[in-house]
């Protein structure tokens, strides 16, 4: 008997197939585990999948999570893994083809020690499948298997199959680093188990009917293809050393562990914090994989409305760059000046160049080895992250961390050694995208801001005032802040009418500057005397 399991049942469009599966679950389920719980995850159905699965009379617990949108294979079950109770979790499909009896074998494997993952596999002698299986399929999946060898060097005939036991915490690990959304996260969580050197077991499976019927060859095999070739890139880059010791954990702000899900793009997910509202991914990225973001390309990105800036040096984009400070430091007045001040985050050092005469001693902290080496030779450098970085003795009269706070996973830590960094009745500046700025709340999910995985938090600006004040901040000024930009930017960034406008707007015209609300709030508070 095993101490208790967790059946996560992966959902799309099957109110038909789903009670018989459910109802067999909850035959099995009792003769195999002392406590067992069935989690449905509803993956964004068009039909009543939900609602057929919270009728069914089943006698262990069966839990529903809803999925507003289709997600696909992956994504259902992370969320499953995610909200699993019990020490060892099961999938299996919501149609279940599998004989479900095999867990217990598969479960005491994993309980007794011998390995952390056990997987059914329909080529093993011992598998009986059944004839409505097609040799086409059959093939496609033989193929399937010799690409995952061949790219992935997974030794592992039949990932796909339906039927997987892992332990929870390694299932909650390898989930956390998975990154495809559809049917080829089976050969991404392996090809990640092995390579963090968990050990896979494989059973026989009694295949009782057709099964993979929602795969769809040609789309979905194309799909894993391309999915099989990012994950070699991904596994060459080395993404299954990422830390994963944050899983657990909530909230960024609160700690709350219950939270909506807002977006999801390319394999990440923001959330909605239950407890406080803050946006935030979920899971967390760890450190270092945050701080690989951040290497030579990010300042000099091909793609810049998705990640980084398209050429943040260039020397119009520069010298707007540097109004757009020099108006924050303006609007400041008497607070602007001192003895040192530091730029957070501070990039090429813009915002350290237009504050020469206002400081004597100026500051820049930035993790871009790239972008530190271009600051100019009279500020100060630390090419570290904020939370790492060696800082004077003394203190600072004036922090700034513009457009920074949003990248950084633990935004409280982040303020507390701001105010730590102040010396008493020194000013904080700070400016991060605003979710309740007219622009964040009209563009919804297509708000620029809302740029996975490299904006980890996105506050509201009560939100974030309350945050200032709790670590010990005195509010001194909250508005929406605005950059100076040039007509020539915003046709760059004007989508499907970019070429139409860059035909008929002169050059002239797009030299003009004009400072634009952002959809950012700008924010200063004070260290207490
Ligand atoms: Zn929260």
């Amino acid at each position: 008997m095993l101490r208790g399991l967790s059946l996560v049942v992966p959902a799309f469009d099957e109110q038909s197939r789903l009670p018989a599966t459910l109802r067999e679950a909850s035959r099995m389920l009792p003769r195999i585990a002392a406590a067992a719980e069935i989690l449905v995850v509803d993956d964004g159905s068009r039909d009543a999948t939900a609602a057929v699965a919270r009728q069914v009379d089943a006698a262990v617990p069966v839990r529903v999570l809803s999925q507003r949108v289709n997600r696909g294979k992956g994504a259902a079950v992370a969320r499953g893994v995610q909200a699993a109770t019990y020490g060892l979790i099961a999938i299996t499909d919501a149609d279940n083809p599998y004989a479900l009896d095999v867990l217990a074998t598969m479960g005491g494997a994993v309980e007794a020690g011998r390995c952390e993952i056990a997987i059914g596999a329909r080529d093993l002698p011992g598998s009986t499948v059944n004839r409505g299986y097609g040799w086409l399929r059959r093939s496609a999946g033989q193929a399937l298997s010799g690409l995952t060898w061949l790219l992935l060097g997974l030794p592992i005939r039949d990932s796909q199959c339906g039927l997987k036991l892992f332990r929870a915490d390694v299932a909650r690990e390898l989930f956390a680093l998975r990154r495809i959304p559809g049917f080829g996260f089976d050969f991404e969580v392996l090809a990640l188990a092995l390579a963090r050197g968990r050990r896979i077991e494989r059973f026989p499976v009694h295949l009782t009917h057709h099964d993979d019927s929602r795969l769809r060859l040609i789309r979905d095999g194309t799909r894993m293809l391309r999915d099989l070739f990012a994950l070699r890139r991904r596994l060459r880059r080395g993404a299954w050393r990422g830390e994963v010791s944050n899983v657990a954990e909530g909230c960024p702000c609160c700690s709350d562990q219950g939270f909506h899900e807002q977006v999801e793009r390319s394999g990440w997910r923001m959330v909605e914090c239950e407890g406080c509202g803050l946006w935030y991914l979920r899971p967390v990225p760890s450190a270092a994989e945050l701080l690989a973001l951040y290497d030579a390309d990010y300042f000099r990105s091909s793609s810049a409305n998705e990640f980084g800036y398209a050429d943040y040096g260039r020397r119009a984009d520069a010298e707007l760059r540097r109004e757009t400070f020099r108006r924050r430091l303006d609007a400041l007045g008497p607070r602007a000046r001192g003895e040192r001040m530091v730029d957070v985050g501070g990039g090429l050092g813009f915002m350290a160049d237009v504050a020469r005469e206002r400081f004597a001693e100026r500051w820049v902290v930035e993790p871009s080895v790239w972008a530190a080496s271009q600051v100019a030779p009279d500020h100060h450098v630390v090419k570290a992250a904020w939370e790492q970085a060696a800082l004077p003795a003394g203190g600072f009269d004036l922090i700034s961390m513009q457009d920074v706070l949003e990248h950084l996973p633990r935004p409280g830590d982040a303020l507390a050694r701001a105010l730590a960094a102040l010396r008493p009745g020194g000013y904080f500046l700070v400016v991060t995208p605003d979710r309740m700025s007219w622009l964040g709340r009209l563009s919804g999910e297509s708000w620029l801001s809302v740029k996975l995985p490299e904006h980890v938090v996105l506050f509201t600006r009560t939100r974030l005032a309350a945050l200032l004040r709790q670590v010990g901040f005195e509010m001194v000024s909250i508005r929406p802040a605005r950059q100076v930009v040039s007509i020539g930017f915003l046709v760059a960034r004007a989508g499907f009418a970019r070429a139409l406008l860059e035909r008929v707007v002169p050059g002239s015209v797009r030299a003009l500057r004009l400072a634009v609300p952002t959809g950012s709030v700008e924010i200063v508070a004070t260290r207490p005397v």
